[in-house]
């Protein structure tokens, strides 16, 4: 996407998750719209530190400390800082950072998705230093559309490998590569990596292969996520279609089946097609925060969205589909571009030209610019950082719902690992209940609004075994209570 996140102008129609209406003393939050009492707003202001006060008034443009803020913005702000602070002095600074998916998100790193398996289906992989470094996590690598696949191969960066490098490290990525910043959510999490096609395409039915060797496996690996940002090629009944069957069968050996939902949101039928379109799969479409934290000014991506040919409504939740950090594949082309120009950026006025005729053929449009004056030349550094979406010389930011998904992966690692018992089904509830609606958006678009993390995870804690715990009936209950109106 080319367009700029532009700044959050707080809105006076807000009505989030109101508690008490606006009767007696209460007032919406400037920053989430939540009603809170109104004397919360004033005394977590007075509290509030200069550069917190700093970050917020850079997140939420038109906000003064005099507005004030509820204290659960105050702590995830608070919590960002400090976030923030640990991480973002040591990058190359691109003029406009890229947050990470934890400090957007509120997630806490206490869980990482230790002991949990997720399995990749996507058009190719790559073994990234954020997945094999310091301690190699792949677990198995195997391509569905051939024989004789390799570990060896994930070693060569090919065409095909960006989208699976970029779903696979957005979930369980360590940020190697960036001292730590952009790590996944389940960056502890161990993988298993299945091709399913290439770039160029990935057949309905190679999924849906994709899907049944998955399960086969399950035990072996000890697979309790498969992640799918990919999807069929035409959009069928489940009751029929067998690549819905292989998800539903997925989802009864105990697998949560995570999908995104697609990027068609803006086309007259905006498709949703399988195996997001089956009913067990928690099926993700995009949110687009605007690279901001304050949630007033959250939008929704353009993700296609139900109901299905069955009748299903799709998605369940959204996650970040725009801003994402992904990792650019070592090796290639792009790679080296992108080294040089972040090189570029950070070098003095005088070095300009030198660099450049230190790194010929990197980059022809480089090679034509270095005999202009420095401040052409760092126009065009400058053009070329925004055009390819350049963070640092090793990760851009990508959108689609490609990447909320593995984000929603992510989270259910975390979970897994705080309550290893719950069921595919108990972890899509949870996900479901905890989830928060974002304010004026259509509720057919975004389901039940942006996963949290931390809500989540808490609410995995809290469903310890219980002798007499069936299939939680009262989580159940709860979503059919909830409904969507
Ligand atoms: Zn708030």
């Amino acid at each position: 996407m080319a367009h700029e996140p532009h700044p959050i102008v707080p809105r006076d129609d807000g009505e989030g998750d109101s508690r008490g209406g606006r009767r007696g003393r209460s007032a919406p939050c400037p920053l989430c719209r939540r009603e809170v009492g109104a004397r919360e707003l004033v005394e977590t202001t007075l509290r509030l530190d200069a550069h917190t006060s700093g970050l917020v008034a850079a997140n939420a443009p038109g906000w003064q400390p005099s507005d004030g803020l509820c204290a659960e913005c105050a702590r995830r702000f608070a919590a960002a800082l400090a976030y923030l602070r640990q991480h973002f002095p040591r990058l190359l600074g691109s003029g406009h950072p890229i947050l990470p998916t934890a400090a957007r998100l509120g997630a806490s790193d206490r869980f990482r998705g230790r002991g949990v398996t997720v399995a990749f289906l996507d058009s190719g992989f790559y073994a990234h230093p954020d997945l094999v470094e310091p301690r190699d996590r792949i677990l198995r690598y195997v391509d569905i559309t051939r024989t004789g696949a390799r570990r060896a191969d994930l070693e060569h960066p090919d065409a095909s490998s960006w989208h699976g490098m970029m779903t696979s490290v957005v979930a369980c990525g360590n940020g190697r590569l960036a001292d730590g910043l952009y790590r996944g959510l389940a960056s502890e999490s161990r993988l298993v990596l299945v091709k399913c096609g290439s770039m160029r395409r990935i057949a309905h039915d190679d999924i849906r292969r994709g899907l049944e060797w998955v399960v086969r496996h399950r035990k072996r690996y000890g697979i309790g996520i498969v992640n799918v940002s990919c999807g069929g090629d035409y959009e069928a009944s489940y009751l029929i279609d067998g690549l819905s069957q292989a998800a539903e069968d997925a989802t009864r050996s105990g697998i949560l089946v995570c999908a995104a939902v697609g990027n068609l949101g803006h086309v007259p039928r905006h498709p949703v097609l399988p195996p997001a379109s089956a009913p067990s799969v928690l099926t993700v479409g995009g949110l687009d925060d605007k690279n901001r934290l304050a949630r007033a000014g959250y939008d929704l991506y353009h993700s296609s969205y139900g109901p299905t040919v069955d009748g299903l409504q799709k998605p369940e939740v959204i996650a970040p589909g725009i801003w994402v950090a992904a990792p650019i594949l070592p090796g290639t082309t792009t790679a080296a571009q992108a080294a040089l120009v972040l090189r570029l950026h950070a070098a003095p006025d005088a070095e300009l030209r030198k660099t450049i005729a230190a790194h010929p053929a990197v980059d022809p449009d480089l090679d034509a610019a270095a005999g202009l004056e420095p401040a052409r030349i760092r126009e065009l550094v400058a053009a070329k950082i925004k055009g390819h979406n350049l963070i640092t010389a090793s990760y851009k930011h990508v959108d689609g719902t490609s990447f909320a998904a593995p984000i929603v992966t992510s989270v259910a690692a975390q979970m897994l690992e705080a309550n290893p018992i719950l069921t595919p089904q108990e972890v899509k509830h949870i996900l479901i209940l905890t989830a928060r609606r974002v304010p004026h958006a259509e509720v057919d678009r975004q389901g039940w609004g942006v996963v949290d993390p931390e809500a989540a995870v808490a609410a995995a804690l809290e469903m310890r075994p219980r002798p007499e715990r069936r299939r939680s009936p009262r989580v159940a209950e709860a979503v059919v209570s909830r409904g969507r109106a």
